[in-house]
């Protein structure tokens, strides 16, 4: 399939470097290689003997010489033929194999790396960027290995090989010929020049055109309200005309070439034909010469074109290794430190002493945080956006290392924990509760793998979830979409709960949904959660006034720093920070819960 030359392709940065890691995959493949190797050269010398064999055949056949020798001429032939297809066959019969043993590797490599990435890694990219990695990119490379990088090398073979041939067969007759080989290029250049640029107008109107449909379908109700349609109607107009004056000349443009290839092909046949032929009638060359030339004429032009073709996705494929090669060239998370052990059976005291924290060399993110949670304590950690709430959570979860200071779990500190061991200790029940494509028995499952289903029904009972999920048509088996399409956010919430429950882990960590939820609903997250909170020791990024009420100790966190802490009732007698923060915040919840309550 001819490559559309819709999008600018990617160039590499370092190709050379880039090549020799790629090689470094192949590298394991050498024999196979060797052999390849093998096959393009006979291919090409194959190639390259057919048009001199047919001329020396017509040679034979106008000077009458015995029949038999004509028949030798033939069967050789025929051979050459089959000897070509078989080595064609297998060259991309094992190119095949090796690319996808590469690729192979490679997805492996790469998502073996991302789970060894730290978490800050991925704060700054963004999904589809990494998805694109994975996939994209490594698709490039596999599509590269198996197809272009053949087709460049036995094209410069087959141009090498013939450009010998000829020089051999006829000095002056290869000077015609490559007198025309320019002309030919140049006037490909020119048409493929032009058609790039008009599919390049074509494909950027048509994602005009499409993101404009996609805004105004979703946009409907405002286009509506707003009386909108008569303006949305005038620009669909516009892009639409847009599009179709790219478009006609993409296609007119792109409808010329074969036509022009035509007629530079029959131009360049008619010139070796009629100097051939003058040569002939000296007698400096046979017939047999003219035919071979003029195939060769014919076959130039291909590898030529394959070899810019070719080039190019060559490039972007190179510059897709590079981006995958990046990724796996990422610094890792700091591995366990080697004395580091497993968690034995924890009571679940947790205690940071004199913490600070920050995420770059400047700047204070956490200064000096010190509390104590005895076990089955809750703590909830209040305070305006950006205070570091969430930064204590991390710090907790070993996702980053505190630059001073000790964070502890019964009296030890967590740097000599294994982080696999420490986090199997935690329960999350977070904002974004992550769900996977697959039934939501499968989703609860994931909080202890081995569960049975009675203990999956038993947790999803307990986090209050049992009803709703009764309700759905396939009850447990019914399928989940990725991003949770057809479950309310409290609904997952109740999920991620009953997933928590089945764990069983002593520490909880939970981040409360600030979004707001319906109210039959949150009196059942509230539930479960007490359910779920029950015995073990809980810390919570507090946004529900309940929570925060029912805790042991509040923790009031401002720029970083403690600036509070105590009971609730304790606090509001204060009337410091989160008296006023109470009278912010919570004021409505307040009321949303003494209208509950009447
Ligand atoms: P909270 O959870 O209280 O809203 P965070 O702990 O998320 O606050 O953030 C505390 C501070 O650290 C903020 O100023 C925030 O911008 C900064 N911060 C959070 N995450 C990162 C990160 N990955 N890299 C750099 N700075 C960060």
């Amino acid at each position: 399939m001819r490559r559309q030359p819709s999008k600018a392709l990617p160039k590499p940065k370092n190709s050379m470097a880039t090549l020799l890691k790629i090689w470094a995959y192949l590298d394991t493949h050498r024999r196979l290689l060797i052999a390849i190797l093998f096959l393009m050269i006979v291919s090409s010398a194959t190639g390259l003997l057919i048009p001199y064999l047919l001329g020396r055949s017509i040679d034979h056949f106008i000077d009458g010489k015995t029949s038999s020798e004509l028949i030798r001429l033939i069967l050789i032939l025929g051979g050459v033929y089959l000897l070509q297809t078989v080595s064609n066959l297998l060259q991309s019969y094992f190119m095949i194999g090796i690319s996808q043993e590469t690729v192979f590797t490679m997805r492996k490599d790469l998502f073996g790396k991302l789970h060894r990435l730290p978490i800050s890694y991925f704060a700054k990219r963004r999904h589809g960027e990494m998805m694109s990695r994975l996939t994209n990119d490594i698709e490039n490379v596999s599509q590269t290995l198996s197809g272009s990088f053949i087709q460049i090398f036995s094209s410069l073979l087959t141009f090498a090989g013939m450009l010998v041939l000829m020089l051999w067969l006829s000095p002056l007759l290869t000077l015609v010929t490559l007198c025309i080989i320019p002309l030919m290029v140049f006037g490909m250049k020119w048409i493929t020049a032009r058609t790039g640029k008009s599919f390049k107008d074509q494909q950027k109107n048509l994602g005009d055109l499409n993101g404009y449909v996609e805004e105004t379908l979703s946009g409907h109700l405002v286009v509506k309200t707003f009386a909108r349609e008569p303006k949305v109607m005038a620009d669909f107009r516009e892009k639409n005309e847009r599009l179709r004056s790219s478009a006609y000349w993409a296609q007119t443009y792109s409808g010329f070439i074969p036509k022009l290839m035509n007629v530079l092909n029959n131009l360049s046949f008619a010139v070796i034909a009629g100097v051939g032929g003058m040569l002939a009638l000296r007698d400096v060359i046979s017939i047999g010469v003219i035919v071979t030339f003029a195939e060769y004429a014919r076959q130039f032009t291909r590898p030529l074109n394959d070899l810019a073709n070719q080039f190019n996705t060559f490039l972007s494929a190179v510059a897709g290794a590079e981006r995958v090669f990046e990724v796996l060239e990422e610094t890792e998370e700091d591995l366990d430190e080697t004395e580091a052990g497993d968690m034995r059976v924890v009571s679940g005291t947790i205690e940071f002493t004199n913490v600070s924290f920050a995420y770059d060399q400047d700047g204070k993110t956490l200064e000096n945080i010190s509390f104590r949670a005895a076990p089955g304590e809750t703590i909830a950690l209040v305070g305006p956006t950006g205070a570091g709430k969430t930064t204590i959570v991390q710090l907790l979860t070993r996702f980053y290392n505190p630059g001073a200071g000790v964070i502890a779990i019964d009296g030890r500190d967590i740097r000599e924990i294994k982080r696999q061991s420490l986090r199997q200790h935690m329960g999350f029940v977070l904002q974004d509760s992550f769900l996977f494509q697959g039934s939501i028995r499968d989703n609860i499952r994931y909080g202890k793998l081995e569960a049975t289903d009675e203990e999956v029904e038993r947790a999803a009972e307990q986090a209050n979830a049992h009803s709703f999920i009764m309700k759905m048509t396939h009850g447990y088996d019914t399928l989940l979409n990725q991003d949770g399409s057809g479950i309310s956010q409290g609904q997952k919430q109740l999920l991620s709960i009953a997933k928590a429950i089945l764990a069983d882990p002593p520490i909880l960590i939970l981040d409360e949904a600030t979004s707001s939820i319906d109210t039959v609903t949150e009196v059942r997250i509230q539930e479960a959660l007490s359910r779920l909170m029950e015995g073990r020791t809980s810390i919570v990024i507090a946004h529900r006034l309940n929570t925060i009420r029912s805790a042991d100790q509040i923790l009031v966190l401002e720029d970083g720093k403690i600036i509070e802490r105590g009971s609730h009732d304790g606090l509001l007698e204060q009337k410091g920070f989160y008296h006023k923060l109470f009278q912010s915040q919570f004021r409505h919840s307040v009321e949303a819960t003494a209208n509950l309550h009447r």
